[in-house]
Parts: C-alpha cells; sequence; structure tokens
C-alpha cells in the first residue's frame, strides 16, 4: 500500500479534499444528523480505496474514453487536446485547449482514479446493505415464525423452510416447515425471550 505522500500530487489533492468533507460530515453525524451518516460512510470508503489501490490507468492512447459503466470521458482526443467532462478535480484545461501529453496525463490518471474510487466505494457500500438488509429479513422472519410458535400455530408441512427457502428433505423438518439450522435460531429466540418474560415477571 502506497504511503500518502508517495501519491501524485492531484491524487493527494483528491485525498485532502475527502478528507475535509469527512471531517465536515463527521461533525455533522456527530452532531446527530443521521441522513449525512451514509455519505461519511461513503467519503471514507473511497478515501480508502483511492490510497490503498490507486489503480494505475489504462495506457496512454491519443484517445481514451472511461468503460461504458463510467459516465464521465477524460482522455487525449485525435486533436491533441484534452477531454476530461469527470468533475472532481481541478480543471485548468477545463476547454479544449491544445496542451502537451505531459500537462495533461496526470489529470487523465487522477480523474480516472477519483473516478474508480467513487464507482468501487458506491458498490461496496451497496453489497453491505444488502447483506444487512437480507440478514434484517431473516431475523424478523425468525422472530414472528418463533412467535406463531409460541402461539401454537402450524407453520409445516413445507417442502422447502419457509426462514430460508433451503429444500427440506427429512421428515422433522417437513413437518414443521423449518430446517434444522432455522430451527435452532427458532429455538434460541424463543428461550431468549421466556427467559425475558420471566425475568419481568
Ligand atoms: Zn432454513
Amino acid at each position: 500500500m502506497p504511503q500518502l505522500d508517495e501519491l501524485p500530487p492531484l491524487i493527494r489533492q483528491r485525498v485532502k479534499a475527502l478528507d475535509a468533507e469527512i471531517a465536515r460530515l463527521g461533525a455533522l453525524v456527530a452532531a446527530g444528523n443521521r441522513r449525512v451518516a451514509r455519505y461519511l460512510e461513503l467519503n471514507t470508503l473511497e478515501r480508502e480505496i483511492l490510497v490503498a489501490e490507486y489503480p494505475p490507468p489504462p495506457k496512454r492512447s491519443r484517445r481514451w474514453r472511461f468503460s461504458s459503466e463510467f459516465s464521465g470521458a477524460a482522455g487525449i482526443d485525435t486533436d491533441g487536446t484534452l477531454i476530461n467532462e469527470a468533475t472532481y478535480l481541478p480543471r485548468p484545461y477545463t476547454e479544449r485547449l491544445p496542451c502537451p501529453d505531459e500537462m495533461v496525463w496526470p489529470h487523465v490518471e487522477a480523474t480516472w482514479a477519483a473516478r474508480y474510487a467513487e464507482q468501487k466505494a458506491t458498490r461496496l457500500l451497496g453489497a453491505r446493505k444488502a447483506v444487512k438488509t437480507r440478514a434484517q429479513r431473516r431475523e424478523k422472519l425468525i422472530h414472528e415464525t418463533a412467535a406463531r410458535i409460541v402461539r401454537d400455530e402450524q407453520t409445516g408441512p413445507a417442502n422447502s423452510c419457509i426462514i430460508c427457502g433451503k429444500a427440506l428433505d427429512d421428515p422433522v423438518s417437513i413437518a414443521r416447515g423449518i430446517g434444522s439450522e432455522c430451527w435452532q435460531h427458532i429455538l434460541a429466540w424463543i428461550t431468549r425471550n421466556t427467559d425475558a418474560a420471566a425475568r419481568a415477571a
């Protein structure tokens, strides 16, 4: 993993901008603003990726575009002018001015890296959220099913587990509609809650 001061100046600039944003959002979250928590998480992850993976850009070419998953374009056009439609970095060459490659390339490179980090952070957060949502849904289902069992309601028979959807093959599982693994979670829930009820009484 490269140290911060080993990164190209434009990347360091981007990291510093992210640091400022992380500090600002962190203060807001600490003050109780929950709405910006996601942006704080996103920026923190983006910074991490940018520093850790600082991705080497594709080979220099006269014309280069981000792959289709990126909406912006950055590269050097056939007439030698810079294309930089991404918005992260200072853009001294925003207009299509002719300028030498060695002036342009660091910007192309930095834009690419910033884009890469942002896209990856967004994807990772999305995946993490999906895992959390699935876990929450399962937890809720276990809670509801356990409550039904406590009320002596039928949960089976079923050919697939009503909690996780796995196919059931043994007669006991089929009869209750719950696989043995999920059944353990149900029992744990019932134990926890009857204990809590007993303590409350
Ligand atoms: Zn199951």
